[in-house]
């Protein structure tokens, strides 16, 4: 039975993925079971930013592996501090705590948030509220997808939390609307990932920050995906020169081998957590903070950051180039890059499948978006060889 098959009978359909079965990869190449090369345009969402199997991040992960790998946070390790304090130098806070997963990390910013909230502004008890924005992807624990606009993440998991309030994203003065004496923070993506790369005016950061400062309400931000480079700078909100009060990471962080995600925020936010209030088995093990450390040295060693802002211009001004009826927009930040397609002329999904036929791989997002995300290491020949493909398949679409 061959591997798509054998899936379908053991697996939840959760997902729809393309039809591909791969096998292995290196940089920003993939191989599948055929042998076709793929050039990856996709890295997992952004996860796999360094490039599949970087010979650091394996050598790093083989010897940690091999030296003491999982503890549980029972017991202190020479590794957990190193990688936090690293982390903390990079983003400008003060503490920090890992976790394993994006969501896991969000649950744990919305724990922290609502504690504040409660000791240090007084909300009244299970009353603090939390502004988030329309469209938001924030993961899918049944607490984060309670606050979803999106009703098919929704439907049947029910019932869910309260203490959420939406509001349209990029709008300051609905957020300034919202607040009320229980809200206790905003959580917001800097630019939304899931809902098709979208970006906010220019400003939109800078009068959250004055905002929460004026109202006394916490800023976090969830850069799980938008992080560690992905959109030319280190963090998509320094792109508006601001800091926020919590800080979401994931993906990434993990140098493409392993989850590694952290909340990290300010001394006062932190100082909510005390021992038995929150935790993981497997968030800040040895293995994990071996691996965070040395994808936060290899983004710096690289030079990454600078790299993603430009070989991003040049991504994005040859997609601009491309002359065709089924693109209405091309728009992002640095190799982070959202194709809007005219659903009148053709859906996403079948682009992407033409661009699989071709040997790239990317992403449909609501049948209208093409998204894509390389790792930051692609080199110019590397985008041009894409570029070409996606080409012949915009133009061939004209009609
Ligand atoms: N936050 C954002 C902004 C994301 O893009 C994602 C994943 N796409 C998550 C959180 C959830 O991360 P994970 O899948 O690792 O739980």
């Amino acid at each position: 039975m061959d591997s798509i098959a054998l899936e379908k009978i053991v697996t939840a359909a959760n997902y729809d993925p393309l039809p591909v079965v791969l096998r292995e990869a290196k940089g920003v190449w993939v191989t599948d079971v055929h042998g076709k090369r793929y050039l990856d345009m996709m890295s997992a969402y952004s996860a796999v930013s360094l490039g599949h199997a970087h010979p650091r991040i394996l050598k790093a992960m083989m010897e940690q592996a091999s030296k003491l790998a999982v503890t549980s946070r029972a017991y202190h390790t020479e590794l957990l501090g190193p990688f936090l304090k690293r982390l903390v130098e990079i983003t400008g806070l003060d503490m920090a705590l890992p976790m394993n997963t994006g969501a896991e990390a969000v649950e744990t910013a919305i724990k922290a948030a609502r504690r504040w909230g409660y000791r240090f502004k007084d909300i009244p008890q299970d009353r603090a509220e939390i502004i988030v924005a329309a469209n938001n992807f924030h993961g899918r624990t049944t607490t984060i997808v309670g606050f979803s606009s999106d009703e098919s993440y929704r439907e049947d998991f029910g019932p869910f939390d309260g203490g959420f309030r939406a509001v349209p994203f990029g709008d300051a003065q609905a957020v300034a609307d919202a607040i009320t004496p229980h809200t206790c923070a905003i959580l917001i993506e800097p630019i939304q990932g899931e809902a098709g790369i979208v970006v906010p005016p220019e400003g939109y950061l800078r009068e959250l920050r004055a905002l929460c400062d004026r109202q006394n309400v916490l800023l976090i931000l969830d850069e799980v995906q938008s992080g560690l480079g992905r959109t030319g700078r280190w963090f998509a909100h320094e792109h508006e020169g601001i800091r926020p009060d919590g800080l979401i990471l994931g993906k990434a962080l993990g140098g493409g081998v392993y989850p590694v995600s952290a909340f990290v925020s300010t001394r006062e936010v932190m100082s909510v957590f005390n021992p038995g209030s929150h935790g993981s088995t497997f968030g800040g093990n040895p293995l994990a903070a071996r691996i965070g450390s040395e994808a936060l040295a290899i983004i710096q060693d690289e030079g990454l950051v600078e790299r993603s802002a430009e070989m991003g211009r040049y991504m994005k001004d040859r997609l601009r180039a491309i002359r065709s009826n089924i693109v209405t927009d091309v728009r992002g930040k640095g190799l982070w890059v959202g194709v809007e397609i005219d659903p009148t002329v053709a859906s996403a999904r079948v682009i992407c499948d033409a661009l699989l036929a071709e040997g790239v791989l990317s992403k449909d997002t609501h049948g209208t978006v093409l998204r894509f995300a390389p790792p930051l290491t692609i080199t110019r020949d590397e985008i041009d060889w894409g570029m070409e493909r996606v080409e012949r398949v915009f133009s061939r679409a004209v009609h």
